[in-house]
């Protein structure tokens, strides 16, 4: 059989409020053309995240209900570390309530001033989180990951050369640690093969540097490796994702993406002396060693996801619907950026409207035409969310898309609002903005039509 189905049926369903365009473009103006400030429930496709937003299974409902809340060693609690252990090694497992806490303590304990932390591409959050600690976040992706249309398959690789040169420049004893980010989110969701893995641990450890994976969408990075990186077929996306695990030193993990829940993280490590400095951050700021600011039931529905996403047959569809996105837009002459990574589509906003300058903020525009066309929510990666501090490398609008939410009916409804929208593209305006905050424009900035 060709047709790929969702491997999995629906038993219970949430509508969605259908509305006009009419409507769409009374709410649009109401917010001065920001689709942060919309309210979810007018929103058809909310194509805004992947984080915390998947659906969760009915083992995931029934562990939360079976959930054990007791304050200290609760069963739930052994059924999460016993999970993580099997799947990651690591001999230290703390549980944290979403990615940018395991973040926070880790960079709170090995960055500081003077300190440099390289990475492919450092998410947003993680960024932040170093420099918070008055350490340098470095970017080193390969040049193919930067270029929409290179058809490198590991978009994602952390470029050897350049950590090789950033290690002699600043010194191992200032980079406390080497990260990589898997698959690349802000790289475009792209993945790093095996072997940049395994050359960037060897690399690293050749100059005593520790190596931590930033894990949040393991699953979909190990199933890229499956597919693209030669030798690697005939393996499980397990057995892939336990190698990756055992490359590094540890990780940080937000459980929002591939732990297929809405709220959780994780910070994983080998090293007992630093695990034991971590648990007292831990417990000061998030709660004690075996529930670190999540209830039992949180831990139940983590431990089942960690162990779902890494179902062959959900791979396969979670993957294969992102590339049909892809592939669709590509269809009706809309350009992406490519090969579609595991998590969402970006669109190549100045290409699709090349009569809008980047002062114009181009993928602002689209996002404001998704929305009153076909009421599909989705962001700009662009001049607006960087642009403040200096021209952005691209004009992109992501499509991210909710883990086991949408069916292909809904994708194929965003194709074809897409393709309409790009057959009427020349009617596109650009945006100017009337009001914006110091920090984190994007979320809160007013703006008007030209
Ligand atoms: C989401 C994300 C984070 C932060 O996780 P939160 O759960 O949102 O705090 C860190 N790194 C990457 C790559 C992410 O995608």
């Amino acid at each position: 059989m060709k047709t790929i189905i969702e491997p999995f049926r629906i038993k219970m369903v949430e509508p969605i409020k259908l509305t006009t365009q009419a409507e769409r473009e009374v709410k649009l103006r109401a917010v001065h053309f920001n689709v942060f400030q919309i309210p979810a429930d007018d929103v058809i496709i909310d194509l805004l995240t992947d984080s915390g937003t998947a659906a969760m299974s009915s083992e995931q409902w029934a562990g939360m209900i079976r959930s054990d809340e007791s304050y200290a060693g609760a069963r739930s609690w052994f059924r999460f570390e016993s999970v993580m252990r099997d799947l990651t090694g690591m001999p230290h497992i703390l549980p944290t309530h979403q990615g940018r806490a395991s973040e926070r303590i880790l960079f709170e304990l090995i960055g500081g001033a003077g300190k440099v932390i390289p990475s492919n591409n450092h998410f947003d959050t993680t960024r932040a989180n170093i420099e918070h600690s008055g350490a340098k976040a470095v970017d080193l992706v390969i040049d193919e990951g930067k270029q929409p249309r290179s058809h490198h398959p590991f978009k994602g690789n952390i470029d050897l050369a350049k950590l090789a040169r950033l290690i002699t420049e600043v010194g191992p004893e200032r980079i406390p640690v080497c990260m990589l980010t898997v698959t690349n989110n802000s790289g475009g969701g792209q993945p790093a093969s095996l072997e940049n893995i395994r050359a960037t641990r060897d690399l690293c450890h050749r100059h005593g540097i520790p190596f931590f994976l930033d894990a949040c969408r393991f699953a979909e990075n190990a199933y890229l490796i499956k597919q693209r990186e030669h030798g690697q077929a005939n393996r499980s996306a397990r057995e892939i994702a336990q190698e990756m695990f055992a490359l590094a030193d540890g990780a940080t993990i937000s459980a929002k993406k591939d732990g297929l829940v809405n709220i959780g993280g994780v910070l994983l490590m080998c090293d007992d002396a630093l695990a034991a400095r971590a648990n007292n951050l831990l417990i000061l700021t998030e709660g004690f060693v075996t529930y670190g600011g999540l209830a039992g039931r949180d831990l139940e529905a983590m431990a089942q996801g960690f162990v779902e996403v890494l179902d062959e047959h959900y791979l396969e569809y979670r993957i294969r619907s992102t590339a049909y996105l892809g592939e669709g837009l590509m269809k009706a002459g809309v350009q992406i950026v490519e090969p579609p990574g595991g998590h969402a589509i970006y669109i190549d906003a100045s290409a699709f409207c090349p009569h809008i300058p980047p002062s114009a903020f181009p993928g602002q525009a689209l996002v404001c035409a998704l929305y009153r066309h076909a009421g599909i929510r989705a962001v700009e990666i662009g001049s607006v969310m960087f642009g403040a501090g200096g021209a952005p490398p691209m004009e992109l609008v992501r499509l991210a898309l909710p883990r086991r939410v949408y069916t292909q009916s809904h994708i194929d409804y965003v194709i074809e609002a897409i393709t309409e929208l790009y057959q009427q593209r020349d009617s596109l305006h650009g945006l100017r903005i009337i009001e914006e905050p110091p920090t984190l424009r994007h979320f809160t900035a007013k703006f008007a039509e030209i």
